[in-house]
């Protein structure tokens, strides 16, 4: 780079992301667990919206999402002019960090947080601000012990990714009750359907003037190849929001597919029934196995093993069968193996690897 340019501030502290590994080399069976997808793959329904607006691809799509707002507010009850569609829950995350952080500013996120937080801050110019968390929980009085008077905005993954674990509401209000009134706490819910009897904290995104919850078509409805998520909060935050909201951020694709996906309640309850099941059923396979795993309120289970070192073997071991998981050292937990739940043939796959490995050792 020439010495007279110059990034702004942050950019070079970017470490890159690592996505989830997709291949395993001289395999055509791979079976890939490595990052929380729906193992039904896209709902036939959205795969039909996709394929009827191919011919419609000449048009420019529209800029205010109002069909795709509208499906949001008709199946979880939100208001529309209150919700603000990006590309993935990610760009929606850009959104408020670039909207309300800049040098100086602080964010705080906790100890096994998304690691998107951090790339996010520092695109912004802001300083993330990492919180421990007690027994792979996150910890409301370790944040709130982190609050200073740069805070700007608290980053909240709920339920977690990737501990799988899940705060309750209670917990959720006695944070937004213990923060100063001028700091922004996100609600990141891309997990939330798979947690039955939670609301993601959508109640407190309604009622107060400084929550957002967002969501995402990339999990449950099976849409991560897309990119495709939403914000939902006090519409004075979602107007600032939309200002730098590039006009035509979502293609008419995008659009049809997740409005199609979203009105689809039939699929989304077959989604989360199956992985209601699996997950039990691979946990208490894991635990059999004496593999240490907490409840999961996701698409995912945590796997503990002894140490790094046997971590590192079963991933091998997992390889060696054609399974692709996620190693979760940069988040935190070198013991740890992300699995995400499959069907009940993928999770078989991966007793039946566990069993063997165990076997073996
Ligand atoms: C997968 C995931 C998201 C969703 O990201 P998209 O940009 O919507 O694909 C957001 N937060 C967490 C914690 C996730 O694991």
């Amino acid at each position: 780079m020439g010495s007279m340019i110059t990034p702004q501030p942050g950019i070079m502290e970017i470490a890159l992301y690592q996505g989830g590994k997709s291949e395993i080399a001289g395999r055509s069976d791979v079976l890939k667990l490595s990052s929380n997808e729906n193992p039904l793959g896209p709902p036939p329904s959205a795969i039909a919206a996709i394929t009827a607006a191919a011919t419609e691809t000449h048009r420019y799509p529209s800029t205010d999402h109002a069909g795709l707002r509208a499906a949001i507010s008709d199946v979880y009850g939100l208001e529309a002019d209150r919700v603000i569609c990006g590309v993935g829950s990610d760009e929606v995350l850009q959104f408020i960090c670039q909207a309300f952080t800049g040098p100086g500013d602080e964010i705080i996120h906790t100890e096994h947080g998304f690691s998107m937080y951090p790339i996010l801050a520092h695109m912004a110019g802001a300083t993330p601000v990492q919180v421990a968390e007690v027994d792979r929980q996150v910890s409301v009085d370790n944040i709130l012990a982190a609050v200073t008077e740069r805070t700007r905005v608290v980053m909240l993954t709920n339920p977690g990714n990737p501990t799988g674990t899940i705060i309750p509401e209670s917990e959720i209000e006695r944070l937004a009750d213990g923060l100063p009134k001028g700091v922004i706490l996100v609600l990141d819910c891309a997990y939330i359907e798979y947690a039955a009897g939670h609301d993601g904290g959508e109640a407190l995104a309604r009622s107060r003037e400084n929550v957002i919850m967002t969501r995402t078509f990339s999990k449950l409805y099976g849409l991560g190849g897309l990119r495709i998520g939403f914000g939902y909060g006090p519409k004075a935050l979602i107007d600032v929001m939309t200002r730098i909201r590039q006009p035509y951020n979502l293609s008419v694709v995008q659009l049809v597919a997740a409005e199609a996906a979203a009105l689809d309640l039939e699929w989304a309850k077959t989604s989360v029934e199956m992985n209601a099941s699996e997950r039990a059923r691979l946990t208490c396979g894991l635990r059999q196995q004496g593999i240490a795993c907490d409840d999961s309120h996701t698409n995912f289970v945590l796997a503990r093993f002894a140490d790094e070192g046997e971590a590192a073997a079963m991933e091998t071991a997992f390889q060696a069968a054609g399974i692709l998981v996620r190693k979760v050292g940069g988040y935190g937990f070198p013991e740890g193996l992300r699995i995400t739940v499959g069907r009940p043939e993928d999770n078989d796959r991966v007793l039946d690897a566990v069993a063997k490995f165990k076997d073996a050792s």
